[in-house]
Formats: C-alpha cells, sequence, structure tokens
C-alpha cells in the first residue's frame, strides 16, 4: 500500500542535500476559467519554486483532465493551447534543476505518462511516503480517506478502475469535454455542500493511515479545509485550495525545511 522509493529519498529529499526545503501544494483546480489563479500558479513556479529543492502537487492540479491526447490538440481547440501553456511552465522548473512530483486528484487522475513527461514531473503514486529533513511524511490527495461519503468512494473506485478509464479515453475527445463540464457544473454543487461532516476525512482513515505508512506526519488536501491537526498517531496537515478569482482570494503552501512544517500564504 505504501511506496517508499529509495532512490527518492537520496535524490529529492534525502540526507545528502537538506538545505534547500520543499515545497507542497494542491487543489489549484486551475483552468482557463480562473485567470487570476492561474496568474498565481505561474508566480510560484516562475518566482517561489527557485527557493525549493522539489515542489509536490498533491492532487486536483487542474479542474479537469480529460486526457493526455489534449496535448496533441490543435490550438483551435478548447483548452489545448491552455494545457500546453501549463505543461510549458511546469517544464521550467526541471530545467532550473527543481523536482516535480504530481499525484493524481479527484479531478485529474487521468494525467497520464504523457504530461507527465511534457511537464517534467514525475507521477506519486497514492499514498507516498517521502523523508525529508529527517521527518518521514506520508502524502495523500485526501479524496480516499473521507470514507463517510460511501457515494464518492463507489464513484472513485470506478473511475480509478484502469478498464474504465481505458473506455472514457476511447471516447471522441470532444465528448469526453462534456463529460468533464457536467462533472464540473456537479462537483460546484458538491463544492457549496462542503461543510457537512461527511465530506472529511474520518478519524478511522486517518489511523489507519498513519499505522499503516509509520509515519507521524500527513499531508493532504482535497478538502480545502487547511489547518495543522494533532491527531492520536501524529500531526496532519491540510493544504489550502487557491481561488484567487473571488472577492476573498485564498490560497498557500507548505514549507518543509530544518524548522520543520509551517504553512505559508502566496
Ligand atoms: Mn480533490
Amino acid at each position: 500500500m505504501i511506496a517508499t522509493n529509495a532512490s527518492f529519498d537520496r535524490g529529492a529529499a534525502g540526507a545528502a542535500k537538506q538545505s534547500r526545503p520543499l515545497f507542497f501544494i494542491s487543489d489549484l483546480h486551475l483552468s482557463e476559467a480562473l485567470p487570476n489563479t492561474v496568474t498565481a500558479f505561474e508566480h510560484f513556479v516562475e518566482v517561489t519554486a527557485n527557493e525549493a529543492d522539489s515542489v509536490f502537487i498533491l492532487g486536483d492540479l487542474f479542474e479537469f483532465w480529460i486526457g493526455d491526447d489534449i496535448l496533441d490538440a490543435p490550438s483551435s481547440h478548447p483548452r489545448a493551447a491552455f494545457a500546453r501553456r501549463m505543461t510549458r511552465l511546469m517544464h521550467t522548473l526541471s530545467e532550473r534543476g527543481i523536482g516535480l512530483y504530481v499525484m493524481h486528484g479527484n479531478r485529474d487522475f487521468l494525467l497520464g505518462p504523457r504530461f507527465m513527461k511534457d511537464a517534467g514531473a514525475m507521477l506519486l503514486p497514492e499514498p507516498f511516503v517521502i523523508t525529508g529533513f529527517g521527518k518521514r511524511i506520508v502524502l495523500a490527495h485526501g479524496d480516499g480517506l473521507c470514507t463517510a461519503d460511501r457515494g464518492y468512494q463507489a464513484f472513485r473506485a470506478l473511475a480509478r478502475n484502469r478498464i474504465a478509464q481505458r473506455l472514457f479515453l476511447a471516447l471522441p475527445l470532444d465528448t469526453r469535454m462534456g463529460v468533464g463540464q457536467r462533472m464540473r457544473t456537479k462537483s460546484e454543487g458538491g463544492r457549496m455542500a462542503g461543510a457537512a461532516p461527511k465530506y472529511d476525512v474520518t478519524r478511522k482513515a486517518v489511523s489507519e493511515l498513519f499505522i499503516a505508512s509509520h509515519t507521524h506526519t500527513l499531508i493532504h488536501g482535497h478538502t480545502h479545509r487547511p489547518a495543522m491537526h494533532r491527531e492520536v498517531e501524529g500531526v496532519r496537515w491540510v493544504l489550502p485550495d487557491w481561488e484567487l478569482d473571488v472577492a476573498a482570494p485564498r490560497g498557500g503552501y507548505l514549507r518543509l525545511d530544518e524548522q520543520g512544517l509551517r504553512a505559508l500564504p502566496l
């Protein structure tokens, strides 16, 4: 269940190279419809990240990803130009020697090998344990921890099923775009209902993850309830979502360095 990659431990976050911090973000929900959020991400990649050893994106970077073939669609195709622009932007991180690790969220779980290659990113399985500055940390998007929402967990199992994914990817791009649009509209409603306890992580799922991963620190996103919780088994950090196209803009990131973890504004 828990993947620990030894070479990763050495390269990105191991003992040999501890001076530059690790940054964690999630739930940017990037789309061409949210220009200020996109601008904030551009600033984060081009300026903020320069200090970092690596950037970890823990899911829902994009509002929806209908398949890597969007990267080959003509620029006249809505979203193709945007997808390529964001991918090119992320690739500049590796050009500057900054690692980029991407985990799937519940909206962009179709980000595939072609995207990873073009973005200069490495896909992380979920959950994933890293070691940075002597601290073992388990990373997750967080939707898998919301086990009180049975209907959603059933959808999640289907959405992450490879056969179901292959069937979806075999549909024409425009059909997939329509499905993405409808899911987006539906989850806007879901976002409103987000305050109900059903849409938060459960004590049981969090406890099981801490125990299975042999860690005492968890970082996840998804719930849009940024906080630092002291749980029985360890500390649970919840990443903020980014939304800069509203009256009260929000967003932020976590930074891990020799001082430990801390939440910072954009
Ligand atoms: Mn999510």
